[in-house]
């Protein structure tokens, strides 16, 4: 086994200590659909989360936002693709109006996550995104582990100073 399959497996159960359940939910926005179309995405979740249990899933802001980089000249051409990968995801009823001003993929993340805006990650998903503000944002989400991709290679982030912080205090209650 890899030393970074080691590492990440560690991650992992330290997660599971704070409550983290296989199969584990993936939620993702979709610039890692856009970013991955000619990698077996999935595959890359297995492997480097060490499990095939696992539900991809997407919100529905986050698939509208991928129609809409479908349309219009400046047309994303991996859009499609994306889109047909979105297809086969869970979809996550974020509960924002379609007929409303849609929320920024941003915004809609971060009432999913955190829907009282407490800081806690209620629902415990594991977030994949290549916006660095959110993932900076969520590193105060407590636990959330943190996912993106950089040259066709999926990093899992060490778990943020808040999350271990938590992770402490509990190992020292029991
Ligand atoms: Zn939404």
């Amino acid at each position: 086994m890899g030393k970074r399959t080691k590492q990440y497996k560690r991650l992992m159960r330290d997660f599971e200590f704070l409550g983290f359940r296989q199969p584990y939910q993936l939620l993702m926005t979709s610039d890692v659909l856009l970013d991955t179309l000619k990698l077996d995405l999935i595959h890359l979740f297995e492997k480097t989360l060490s499990t095939k249990d696992l539900k991809p899933m997407i919100t529905q802001c986050c698939i509208r936002a991928l129609y809409n980089k479908n349309m219009g000249p400046n047309r994303d051409p991996a859009a499609a693709g994306a889109i047909d990968r979105a297809k086969l995801f869970e979809r996550r009823r974020c509960g924002h109006l379609m007929d409303q001003d849609p929320l920024s993929e941003f915004e809609c993340m971060m009432s999913v996550v955190d829907p009282k805006g407490k800081g806690e990650n209620k629902f415990r998903y594991i977030v994949a995104t290549q916006d660095e503000e959110l993932r900076e944002r969520l590193r105060s989400v407590v636990p959330t582990p943190l996912m993106y991709i950089r040259r066709s290679v999926l990093i899992l982030e060490p778990m943020a100073a808040a999350s271990a912080k938590v992770r402490q205090k509990e190992e020292r209650a029991k």
